[in-house]
């Protein structure tokens, strides 16, 4: 919410303002609306696109079509777009939880929407327990009195309110149930103190009871005067005028049994469908609990139970559509392409779910894209980044206020197919909390055994996941928990070497580029070096998105150029002037005559964003024999470092080290920050190596990096990731890399140009380290 906060003070906001009609939301509670009027599609677009706030107010009178700003009441709720679903036509779905109250300052009507300056109001709070706890009870007492009588309320509504603790809360959530005018919801809406807010709240629930029960008498009244015939169809013809009048007279209870039936849907999907028409028939169409039913037609009725679509039945045609999107990547299409096979002669998905892991950028998501046009399925994309809440994967039941299905469904409902390529994208970073655990609901999701038949818990009726091509990506394995993983074919797609960046430049991002930005092939080239020079400068990535932002933003500068004066001639890019399209060089590669430093050696590490290089530096003070340890460092590490530091004390006299030095010294390492590395062992050679160092006070080669962990007898066991620490390496301009022996099989993955250039000395024992990387003389 910082962002948006004009003083910190006196909490002042700027948001979006959207006007609603006869309807006052309070904090603490949550609403889907339909947003249809132009302005409001626009305030609703600019708060999603920046941080989903948006202030939300009632209008004074609910029939004005055009509100001005003195149509709308002054006091609102900051709230929280929580989701949007693209409605009917441009209308939008939108559900929001309200946050705070707020009160308009001052309101700006642009052309397109209204925004304004907002004051936040908390509640004040009685500040006294005793008061709380009777208020709530009475206030409880009362809303209890007029809810069961009032027959729009439905029991699970007036119970899932009663649940709630918190004097306003509870109030808040009382408020928004019932219908009440909208004078009264402001007049609530407005006063601060929890001692004025309990009498005025008493107060209107005393008076709505009273008047319910005079409502009550008048209509036994005229009841006793219509027989039963006359009195079942008057009340026909009254839903019917109010459905009318409401513009939705499709969804009367034949339309919509004709609708169930045609869509022919499986039996028992079909008999809960019929069910909840009989049902509906049965309420009085201004009870929220109308709309609940309304809504959940709506879900099931436009859900692909039985659409799909058909495959391509040509293999040759799906590696073909691979090969046309992207460059490399041989083993992960030819992997792709075994798994169609497969698919193709058991004309199911039984197999493991694949699972593409790599740093960002390489490619992960668009290859599943493709996977989809290869197949000729529809495509879904989910990001699972940061869902904590496992409703936001099986929904919430239907009885709660604002209830929705989950992202599964509303990802079908979308793909309006029941076999689509499903992207479940960043599956490391799930997390959990006391909402349940969203892994478990996936496990669900992604087992062949159990997916048949899933159940979402707003939809209550089984749906087949089992045609659905399920793809997952994630940047590392480490945080999948295990009974997903083990569900999962891995297959790693890792970094790529600036000569494979410069052909997928070429060959794909380039033309992609021009084609986006309106240009042709005509109006500019880019040359090589160029490209080149954006891969050294301006980028420092395993990936190639930031390389195709810069290119993008390159094309962009001369399509600008084109729109202003379409004379102009043709833009030749080159290495000389793409400082003028890009600015001044972000990144230089390190000078490779560095000097040889006491105390600092360079590691390789690999952090979830690829490989990088790390500096590891060690000094040694007058002290009292302390290990200091700063910077970014792991449990890991840091007993790496103990067990480096023992190592060289138990040796010390090998490498004339005074015993003083251990008792009469601190030594302090540090890992600069930067790329965060994964914890690991593998920095364990390259600290004993800065410790030697700085101990024995002799330099360190400069044009050697290093990985490798160490053991208390100064034995060298293999790493991981070498492939992407490598080409960390080859980035910087590093000549010779120290690796475990055991990791020399892994050498023959090591991309031909890198192996070319670089000179890996594979070792046993630290003690080839430290000769290989210190200046001893
Ligand atoms: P990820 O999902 O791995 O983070 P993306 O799939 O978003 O990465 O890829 C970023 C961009 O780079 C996309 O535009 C993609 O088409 C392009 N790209 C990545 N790898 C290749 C490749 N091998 N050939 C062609 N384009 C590629």
């Amino acid at each position: 919410m910082t962002e948006n906060i004009l003083d910190q003070i006196t909490n002042l906001y700027n948001l979006p303002i959207v006007a609603l009609r006869g309807k006052t939301l309070f904090p603490h509670t949550l609403l889907n609306f339909d947003v249809g009027r132009p302005k409001s599609i626009v305030a609703i677009s600019k708060a999603f696109s920046k941080d989903k706030l948006v202030f939300l107010a009632p209008q004074i009178d609910a029939l004005i079509d055009n509100p001005t700003p003195k149509d709308i009441f002054e006091y609102g709720v900051v709230a929280k777009i929580k989701q949007i679903i693209k409605g009917s036509g441009e209308s939008l779905k939108v559900s929001v939880e309200a946050l705070k109250r707020g009160k308009i300052q001052e309101i700006t009507a642009h052309k397109e929407y209204f925004s304004g300056v907002i004051e936040e109001c908390p509640y004040i709070e009685s500040g006294d327990k005793d008061f709380d706890t009777v208020s709530l009870r009475v206030c409880k007492k009362a809303f209890t009195d007029y809810a069961f009588s009032d027959a729009r309320l439905s029991p699970e509504i007036i119970n899932t309110v009663l649940k709630i603790n918190g004097v306003n809360e509870f109030m808040d959530n009382a408020l928004s149930v019932v219908t009440l005018k909208e004078e009264l919801t402001q007049k609530m809406l407005s006063i601060s103190k929890t001692e004025d807010r309990v009498t005025e709240f008493l107060e209107i629930f005393s008076k709505e009871l009273q008047y319910l029960k005079i409502e009550k008498k008048i209509s036994a009244k005229v009841r006793a005067n219509i027989d039963s015939n006359q009195k079942e169809f008057y009340l026909r013809e009254q839903i019917k005028a109010i459905h009318e009048e409401l513009g939705d007279n499709e969804d009367d209870g034949e339309t919509l049994t004709k609708k169930i039936i045609d869509k022919k849907l499986p039996k028992e999907i079909e008999e809960k469908a019929l069910k909840e028409v009989e049902r509906l028939d049965k309420i009085n169409p201004s009870s929220p609990d109308y709309s609940i039913i309304l809504n959940y037609l709506d879900w099931l009725l436009s859900l692909p139970f039985n659409e799909c679509t058909i495959d391509t039945e040509n293999l040759l045609d799906a590696k073909a559509v691979l090969d046309k999107d992207h460059f490399g990547l041989e083993k992960v299409k030819q992997r792709i392409v075994e798994y169609l096979a497969v698919l193709k002669l058991t004309k199911q998905i039984k197999g493991p779910i694949l699972c593409f892991v790599g740093p960002p950028g390489v490619g992960k998501t668009s290859i599943a894209t493709s996977v989809a046009r290869a197949l000729n399925r529809k495509f879904v994309r989910m990001s699972l980044g940061g869902v904590k809440d496992e409703a936001e994967i099986r929904g919430h039941r239907k009885t709660y206020v604002g209830a929705m299905p989950g992202r599964i469904i509303n990802g079908l409902k979308n793909a309006g197919s029941s076999n689509p390529v499903f992207l479940l994208d960043e599956i490391d970073k799930l997390s959990s909390d006391i909402h349940g655990d969203p892994a478990s609901a996936l496990l669900e999701v992604l087992d062949p055994e159990q997916n048949v038949s899933f159940r979402d818990r707003y939809m209550e009726v089984p749906f087949d996941l089992s045609k659905v091509m399920f793809i997952t990506t994630a940047n590392s394995l480490d945080t999948i928990p295990y009974p997903l993983l083990d569900r999962m074919e891995v297959i790693e797609i890792n970094g790529y070497t600036n000569e494979e960046k410069l052909q997928i430049a070429k060959k794909y991002l380039v033309p992609k580029q021009i084609k986006n930005n309106g240009l042709k092939k005509s109006n500019l080239s880019i040359k090589d070096d160029a490209l080149k020079a954006i891969i050294d400068n301006y980028t420092l990535e395993s990936g190639v998105r930031n390389l195709e932002r810069e290119i993008s933003s390159v094309i962009r500068k001369v399509a600008t150029m084109y729109a202003e004066n379409p004379e102009t001639e043709k833009q030749i890019i080159t290495s000389k002037n793409i400082t003028d399209f890009l600015g001044v060089k972000k990144y230089v590669k390190e000078d490779l005559n560095r000097k040889n430093e006491i105390g600092v050696a360079t590691g390789l590490a690999w952090t979830s964003v690829g490989g990088t290089t790390l500096n590891i530096e060690v000094s040694v003070m007058h002290g009292k024999g302390e290990i200091l340890l700063t910077g970014k460092l792991g449990d890991v590490m840091k007993e790496s470092a103990r067990a480096a530091i023992s190592y060289i004390h138990s040796n010390a006299e090998r490498y004339n080290i005074d015993e003083e030095m251990f008792s009469k010294r601190d030594i302090h390492i540090h890992v600069p920050e930067g790329a965060t590395p994964k914890d690991g062992p593998s920095a364990g050679i390259t600290m004993a190596t800065a410790i030697l160092s700085a101990l024995t006070k002799k330099p360190i080669r400069s044009d050697v990096a290093m990985t490798g962990e160490i053991t208390l007898r100064g034995n060298v066991l293999t790493i991981g990731g070498l492939k992407e620490k490598s080409l960390a390496a080859f980035r910087q301009g590093i000549k010779n890399i120290i690796i475990p022996k055991g990791n020399q099989k892994d050498l023959e993955e090591i991309p031909k140009e890198i192996a070319k250039e670089i000179n890996f000395i594979t070792v046993s024992s630290v003690q080839e380290v430290f000769n290989t990387a210190i200046i001893f003389k």
